[in-house]
Protein backbone atom coordinates (compact mmCIF):
# COMPACT_ATOMS: atom_id res chain seq x y z
CA UNK A 1 0.00 0.00 0.00
CA UNK A 2 1.18 3.26 -1.15
CA UNK A 3 1.54 5.81 1.72
CA UNK A 4 -1.07 8.95 0.66
CA UNK A 5 0.45 12.07 -0.38
CA UNK A 6 0.65 15.15 1.86
CA UNK A 7 -1.09 17.88 0.46
CA UNK A 8 1.66 20.78 -0.16
CA UNK A 9 0.47 23.61 2.14
CA UNK A 10 -0.75 26.64 0.45
CA UNK A 11 0.64 29.66 0.52
CA UNK A 12 -1.40 33.05 1.73
CA UNK A 13 -2.49 35.47 -0.60
CA UNK A 14 -5.48 36.30 1.34
CA UNK A 15 -7.69 39.57 1.58
CA UNK A 16 -5.47 40.80 -1.42
CA UNK A 17 -2.39 41.23 -0.58
CA UNK A 18 0.42 40.72 -2.13
CA UNK A 19 3.41 38.94 -0.07
CA UNK A 20 6.56 40.02 -0.29
CA UNK A 21 9.91 38.39 0.17
CA UNK A 22 13.10 40.46 1.52
CA UNK A 23 16.74 38.98 1.53
CA UNK A 24 19.05 40.87 3.87
CA UNK A 25 22.22 40.63 2.57
CA UNK A 26 23.39 42.55 5.77
CA UNK A 27 27.23 43.37 5.92
CA UNK A 28 27.68 41.15 3.12
CA UNK A 29 28.63 40.98 -0.61
CA UNK A 30 31.46 42.45 -2.89
CA UNK A 31 30.91 43.01 -6.24
CA UNK A 32 31.62 39.49 -6.68
CA UNK A 33 28.53 38.69 -5.51
CA UNK A 34 26.12 40.40 -7.87
CA UNK A 35 25.72 36.93 -10.05
CA UNK A 36 23.62 35.98 -7.32
CA UNK A 37 21.42 39.19 -8.07
CA UNK A 38 21.44 38.41 -11.59
CA UNK A 39 20.10 35.10 -10.82
CA UNK A 40 17.23 35.87 -9.22
CA UNK A 41 16.35 38.65 -11.67
CA UNK A 42 16.57 36.60 -14.36
CA UNK A 43 14.70 33.63 -12.59
CA UNK A 44 11.61 35.44 -11.15
CA UNK A 45 11.28 36.83 -14.92
CA UNK A 46 11.33 33.71 -16.34
CA UNK A 47 8.98 32.39 -14.02
CA UNK A 48 7.22 35.16 -11.83
CA UNK A 49 6.01 34.47 -8.25
CA UNK A 50 2.65 36.06 -6.90
CA UNK A 51 5.53 37.76 -4.46
CA UNK A 52 6.97 40.85 -4.76
CA UNK A 53 10.87 40.07 -4.44
CA UNK A 54 13.64 42.75 -3.31
CA UNK A 55 16.84 42.39 -2.10
CA UNK A 56 18.49 44.35 0.35
CA UNK A 57 22.49 44.57 -0.49
CA UNK A 58 24.72 46.75 1.59
CA UNK A 59 24.86 50.50 0.33
CA UNK A 60 28.07 50.04 -1.77
CA UNK A 61 26.41 47.88 -4.23
CA UNK A 62 22.65 49.74 -4.11
CA UNK A 63 23.15 51.62 -7.40
CA UNK A 64 25.07 49.04 -9.27
CA UNK A 65 21.82 46.51 -8.36
CA UNK A 66 19.71 49.12 -9.56
CA UNK A 67 21.27 49.08 -12.97
CA UNK A 68 20.66 45.29 -13.11
CA UNK A 69 17.36 45.44 -11.84
CA UNK A 70 16.08 47.85 -14.29
CA UNK A 71 12.95 46.88 -16.58
CA UNK A 72 12.85 43.47 -14.56
CA UNK A 73 10.75 42.39 -10.83
CA UNK A 74 13.53 42.61 -9.03
CA UNK A 75 12.98 45.69 -6.29
CA UNK A 76 15.35 46.75 -4.22
CA UNK A 77 15.81 48.07 -0.31
CA UNK A 78 17.99 49.64 2.04
CA UNK A 79 19.48 48.19 5.33
CA UNK A 80 19.10 50.83 7.40
CA UNK A 81 18.48 54.93 6.84
CA UNK A 82 19.27 58.10 8.97
CA UNK A 83 16.19 60.00 10.33
CA UNK A 84 17.86 63.78 8.67
CA UNK A 85 17.75 63.95 4.67
CA UNK A 86 21.54 65.09 4.53
CA UNK A 87 23.60 66.93 7.14
CA UNK A 88 26.61 66.41 9.27
CA UNK A 89 26.39 62.23 10.23
CA UNK A 90 29.69 60.52 9.07
CA UNK A 91 29.15 57.08 7.54
CA UNK A 92 25.15 57.66 7.57
CA UNK A 93 22.63 57.45 4.72
CA UNK A 94 19.45 59.06 4.47
CA UNK A 95 16.48 57.96 2.85
CA UNK A 96 16.83 60.28 -0.19
CA UNK A 97 20.52 59.09 -0.79
CA UNK A 98 18.73 55.25 -0.84
CA UNK A 99 15.92 56.52 -3.51
CA UNK A 100 18.15 58.27 -5.72
CA UNK A 101 20.52 55.41 -5.60
CA UNK A 102 17.37 53.15 -6.89
CA UNK A 103 16.23 51.89 -3.86
CA UNK A 104 12.07 51.51 -3.54
CA UNK A 105 12.04 50.38 0.22
CA UNK A 106 14.27 50.56 3.96
CA UNK A 107 14.82 48.18 6.62
CA UNK A 108 14.36 49.73 9.78
CA UNK A 109 14.61 48.60 13.36
CA UNK A 110 16.35 45.13 12.69
CA UNK A 111 17.73 43.78 15.69
CA UNK A 112 21.27 44.44 14.83
CA UNK A 113 20.68 47.49 14.28
CA UNK A 114 18.92 47.57 18.04
CA UNK A 115 21.62 45.77 19.21
CA UNK A 116 24.82 47.73 17.91
CA UNK A 117 23.56 50.87 17.80
CA UNK A 118 21.34 50.78 20.96
CA UNK A 119 17.99 52.17 18.06
CA UNK A 120 14.77 52.28 20.56
CA UNK A 121 11.61 52.56 19.15
CA UNK A 122 11.91 56.46 18.68
CA UNK A 123 14.91 55.99 16.81
CA UNK A 124 13.13 53.29 14.79
CA UNK A 125 10.03 55.64 14.32
CA UNK A 126 12.15 59.02 12.93
CA UNK A 127 13.81 56.55 10.17
CA UNK A 128 10.16 54.74 9.33
CA UNK A 129 9.08 58.76 8.93
CA UNK A 130 12.17 59.50 6.75
CA UNK A 131 11.61 56.35 4.87
CA UNK A 132 8.13 57.74 4.19
CA UNK A 133 9.17 61.19 3.63
CA UNK A 134 11.42 60.26 0.61
CA UNK A 135 9.09 57.95 -0.60
CA UNK A 136 10.40 54.35 0.24
CA UNK A 137 8.60 51.56 1.77
CA UNK A 138 9.74 51.19 5.81
CA UNK A 139 9.76 48.09 6.77
CA UNK A 140 9.60 48.10 10.46
CA UNK A 141 11.40 45.28 12.43
CA UNK A 142 9.77 43.94 16.15
CA UNK A 143 11.07 40.83 17.49
CA UNK A 144 11.30 39.32 21.27
CA UNK A 145 14.69 38.32 22.88
CA UNK A 146 15.32 34.52 23.80
CA UNK A 147 14.75 36.08 27.51
CA UNK A 148 11.67 38.00 26.66
CA UNK A 149 10.04 34.48 24.96
CA UNK A 150 10.87 32.52 28.62
CA UNK A 151 9.47 35.10 30.80
CA UNK A 152 6.33 35.07 28.58
CA UNK A 153 6.51 38.76 27.14
CA UNK A 154 6.67 38.05 23.50
CA UNK A 155 3.24 39.90 22.59
CA UNK A 156 3.84 42.48 25.05
CA UNK A 157 6.98 43.48 23.67
CA UNK A 158 5.83 43.26 20.22
CA UNK A 159 3.07 45.58 20.77
CA UNK A 160 5.35 48.00 22.85
CA UNK A 161 7.53 48.23 19.61
CA UNK A 162 4.82 48.47 17.18
CA UNK A 163 3.11 51.01 19.24
CA UNK A 164 6.73 52.88 19.30
CA UNK A 165 8.65 52.14 16.13
CA UNK A 166 5.39 52.27 13.71
CA UNK A 167 4.67 56.14 12.52
CA UNK A 168 0.94 57.60 12.92
CA UNK A 169 1.36 57.69 8.91
CA UNK A 170 2.08 54.75 8.50
CA UNK A 171 -0.23 53.13 5.08
CA UNK A 172 -0.36 49.42 3.86
CA UNK A 173 1.54 50.50 0.82
CA UNK A 174 4.22 52.70 2.64
CA UNK A 175 4.70 50.33 5.61
CA UNK A 176 5.60 46.45 5.83
CA UNK A 177 5.85 44.81 9.44
CA UNK A 178 8.67 42.10 9.81
CA UNK A 179 8.35 40.34 12.81
CA UNK A 180 11.45 38.90 13.75
CA UNK A 181 12.06 36.77 17.28
CA UNK A 182 15.84 38.00 17.94
CA UNK A 183 16.63 34.32 18.69
CA UNK A 184 15.52 32.98 15.26
CA UNK A 185 17.67 35.07 13.78
CA UNK A 186 20.73 32.75 12.39
CA UNK A 187 20.63 30.42 14.67
CA UNK A 188 18.89 27.78 12.79
CA UNK A 189 16.47 28.11 15.37
CA UNK A 190 12.38 28.66 14.27
CA UNK A 191 9.10 29.25 16.78
CA UNK A 192 6.60 26.77 15.85
CA UNK A 193 4.01 27.71 13.45
CA UNK A 194 1.50 27.84 16.13
CA UNK A 195 3.75 30.60 17.78
CA UNK A 196 4.17 32.53 14.51
CA UNK A 197 0.66 32.49 13.99
CA UNK A 198 -0.10 33.95 17.45
CA UNK A 199 2.26 36.38 17.19
CA UNK A 200 0.97 37.55 13.47
CA UNK A 201 -2.66 37.56 14.68
CA UNK A 202 -1.71 39.79 17.43
CA UNK A 203 0.37 42.35 14.84
CA UNK A 204 -2.56 42.36 12.94
CA UNK A 205 -5.20 43.00 15.31
CA UNK A 206 -3.02 45.61 16.63
CA UNK A 207 -2.53 47.12 13.60
CA UNK A 208 -5.94 46.71 11.94
CA UNK A 209 -7.04 48.48 15.45
CA UNK A 210 -4.90 52.13 14.89
CA UNK A 211 -4.94 51.83 11.44
CA UNK A 212 -8.16 50.40 10.57
CA UNK A 213 -8.56 49.18 6.30
CA UNK A 214 -4.60 50.11 5.94
CA UNK A 215 -3.53 47.88 9.11
CA UNK A 216 -5.69 44.63 7.76
CA UNK A 217 -4.04 45.22 4.59
CA UNK A 218 -0.55 45.99 5.76
CA UNK A 219 2.27 42.91 5.18
CA UNK A 220 3.67 41.38 7.70
CA UNK A 221 6.73 39.18 7.20
CA UNK A 222 7.96 36.61 9.20
CA UNK A 223 11.87 36.54 9.68
CA UNK A 224 14.03 34.18 11.05
CA UNK A 225 15.99 31.23 9.93
CA UNK A 226 13.67 30.66 6.70
CA UNK A 227 14.84 28.44 4.54
CA UNK A 228 13.35 26.78 1.43
CA UNK A 229 13.08 23.39 3.64
CA UNK A 230 10.87 25.65 5.82
CA UNK A 231 9.54 28.68 4.04
CA UNK A 232 5.92 27.10 2.46
CA UNK A 233 5.11 26.11 5.71
CA UNK A 234 5.81 29.31 7.42
CA UNK A 235 4.17 31.06 4.21
CA UNK A 236 1.27 29.25 5.11
CA UNK A 237 0.33 30.85 8.59
CA UNK A 238 -2.13 33.20 8.67
CA UNK A 239 -1.27 36.68 8.63
CA UNK A 240 2.09 35.74 7.36
CA UNK A 241 2.62 37.49 4.13
CA UNK A 242 6.04 37.16 3.35
CA UNK A 243 9.52 36.83 4.62
CA UNK A 244 12.87 38.62 5.38
CA UNK A 245 15.46 36.35 4.72
CA UNK A 246 19.23 36.78 6.02
CA UNK A 247 21.60 34.35 5.29
CA UNK A 248 19.79 32.01 2.73
CA UNK A 249 19.04 35.55 0.13
CA UNK A 250 23.20 35.41 -0.06
CA UNK A 251 22.54 32.72 -2.56
CA UNK A 252 20.46 32.70 -5.51
CA UNK A 253 19.03 29.30 -5.31
CA UNK A 254 18.50 29.23 -1.54
CA UNK A 255 16.58 32.35 -2.38
CA UNK A 256 14.63 31.30 -4.96
CA UNK A 257 13.65 27.91 -2.90
CA UNK A 258 12.01 30.23 -0.56
CA UNK A 259 10.55 32.35 -3.53
CA UNK A 260 9.17 28.83 -4.78
CA UNK A 261 6.75 28.79 -1.79
CA UNK A 262 4.56 31.58 -3.93
CA UNK A 263 5.14 29.60 -6.77
CA UNK A 264 8.09 31.46 -8.78
C1 LIG B 1 17.49 38.71 9.36
O1 LIG B 1 18.57 39.05 9.84
O2 LIG B 1 16.65 39.56 9.03
C2 LIG B 1 17.25 37.29 9.23
C3 LIG B 1 16.01 36.89 9.17
O3 LIG B 1 18.33 36.49 9.20
P1 LIG B 1 18.34 34.88 8.96
O4 LIG B 1 17.38 34.60 7.85
O5 LIG B 1 19.75 34.57 8.59
O6 LIG B 1 17.90 34.27 10.23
Amino acid sequence: MTEAKKPAATVNAGAGIRPLVAGNWKMNGLQAALGEAIAVRDAILASPPKADVMLCPPATLTMVLAEIAKGGLLQLGGQDCHSNASGAHTGDVSAEMLRDAGATAVIVGHSERRTDHGECDRDIRAKASAAHRAGLVAIVCVGETAGERAAGLTLQVVARQLAGAVPDEATAASTVVAYEPVWAIGTGLTPTLADVAEVHGAIRKALAARFGGEGERMRILYGGSVKPQNARELMAVPNVDGALVGGASLKASDFLGIIAAYGG
